[in-house]
């Protein structure tokens, strides 16, 4: 009573001004763009973020950066609460509310919004619009996937749900997937299209447990019109998020909203794949991604010159289709060190630079292989690859071996039966548990850590 009102807006924004100012532009960007302060009073701050996953960063990382700020600006309330804004405040913030202008990049020209970031993001998070239709070149290979998932941008919910997109690295399902969601944020900028890596997706999770926010994080995918979800064979092994995502699933296809996934197996090769979420992937249309033949790779890197203004003779570019044959991703790759290479030294790009610049590269194996690595890892840790492959079980053995398999994961990507093959391991769970170890001890323990990339240096070195 009497007391003046606080124009929550006003003190969110200098709040944030000064906040942009300690942290990096990374992290502002990623954690408070779109958070907005709810409330204010003696006893509580409720501050609103996009979603589950920035609440609960903010909480655990932010909190006393974001309590010492707003007692700069007079407020000290007992508590910050953390809540994420339902969908529709957010989209009609976005109207009617001044977006957050980033100072760090005020130099770049600001017609209607370049340095701007608008609250619309929070459905946008993860899909990168320089996937689109317009630069897929179709050609074998992909013609099958990228017809549904035009069919699918045309009508989503409708006809193959869910699609099921796999395949090898590097040939285009995150691509593909991703210009879905773009185009159907094209026709209507409202869409809820929500874009998420399967290990994110298993990250937010587990932090939803922890901060017993499951309802938030349940709700923000069960509200989504279309959820589009990559490389769901990392979901292997985490039963607890497959329960949780078979739950999503059923409440999204009940809805009729669109779900695409993909993966680098089919279904019924991701190990530990609860037999029902199995039949659910099943349900829709699988389609199998295969690399593409010599002619749509001619054409793929014809216009990925074009995309960086340089017209390719057709001897470098069939030349450079004739190196790199299976992953467009390392396809790219060339094409930009050839770029890179000849810019610098002001050359046009030809059959001769590509031939010394690749040729100096031999030593970098385009295609390292399984066994490669484990006869490195072994070397590195002078042991044999019997040892390695064996049976025995003493840890300076083990470790090694665990390093093996999550640097074949890692790096060559292969499923977890492949990978335990590999090392003569019967059984898949061990290949799981050992990449997971590794992934987790890398983070902490230096030695592992330097062995990774000692060895890693080794492979490409
Ligand atoms: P995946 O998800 O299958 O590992 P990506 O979608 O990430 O592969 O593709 C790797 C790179 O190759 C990306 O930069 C993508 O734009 C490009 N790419 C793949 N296929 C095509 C294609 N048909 N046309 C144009 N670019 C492609
Ligand atoms: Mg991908």
């Amino acid at each position: 009573m009497g007391k003046t009102h606080v124009d929550t807006t006003t003190l969110w924004q200098t709040a944030l001004g000064e906040i942009e100012l300690v942290v990096s532009k990374g992290n502002f960007f990623t954690w408070f763009n779109g958070t907005r302060l709810l409330k204010v009073d003696d006893s509580v701050v409720v501050i609103g973020a996009p979603n589950v996953f920035i609440t609960g960063q903010l909480e655990r990382k932010f909190d006393s950066l974001i309590r010492q700020t707003l007692e700069n600006q007079g407020i000290s309330p007992e508590k910050i609460e953390y809540k994420v804004l339902p969908a529709s405040a957010l989209h009609r913030k976005v109207a009617d509310e001044a977006p957050v202008i980033f100072r760090g990049s005020a130099s770049s020209g600001s017609s209607g919004g370049a340095t701007t970031t608008s609250l619309t993001h929070s459905y946008r998070q993860g899909l990168n619009e320089k996937y689109t239709f317009d630069n897929f070149i179709v050609g074998s290979g992909n013609d099958l996937a990228h017809a549904a998932c035009q069919a699918i941008a045309q009508s989503p919910g409708t006809k193959y749900n869910p699609l099921f997109l796999y395949g090898g690295v590097g040939i285009g399902k995150t691509h593909l997937i991703q210009a879905v969601g773009n185009e159907l944020l094209a026709q209507n900028k409202d869409a809820r299209v929500v874009y998420i890596s399967t290990e994110q997706f298993v990250q937010e999770f587990l932090d939803a447990i922890r901060f017993k926010k499951n309802t938030d994080f349940a709700g923000y995918y069960r509200s989504a019109d279309v959820l589009i979800i990559d490389d769901v064979q990392f979901i292997a092994g985490k039963e607890k998020t497959q329960e949780e995502f078979f739950h999503t699933f059923n409440a999204l296809h009940h809805a009729n909203k669109q779900i695409i996934i993909s993966s680098d197996t089919r279904p019924k090769d991701i190990p530990t794949l609860t037999d029902r979420l199995k039949s659910r992937f099943e349900w829709g249309m699988a389609i199998d991604m295969q690399s593409p033949d010599f002619e749509t790779r001619c054409v793929i890197i014809k216009s990925k010159g074009q995309q960086q203004g340089v017209e390719l003779n057709n001897d470098v570019i069939e030349h450079l289709a004739g190196y790199v044959q299976n992953n467009i991703r390392e396809l790219e790759g060339v094409l930009n060190q050839l770029l890179a290479f000849c810019e610098m030294r002001n050359l046009s790009p030809s059959v001769e630079v590509a031939t010394a610049l690749l040729g100096n590269q031999k030593t970098r194996p385009r295609h390292v292989s399984a066994r490669q690595v484990v006869e490195k890892t072994a070397r590195y840790f002078h042991l044999s690859v019997d040892d390695l492959l064996g049976p025995k079980r003493d840890k300076e053995i083990v470790v090694p071996r665990q390093i093996a398999m999550y640097l074949i994961r890692s790096e060559l990507h292969l499923s977890f039966p492949k990978i335990a093959r590999e090392l003569g391991r019967k059984d898949h769970t061990t290949a799981i548990h050992s990449v997971e170890k590794i992934e987790k001890e890398q983070a902490f323990d230096p030695e592992v850590k330097t062995a990774i990339s000692e060895i890693k240096e080794k492979i490409y070195g």
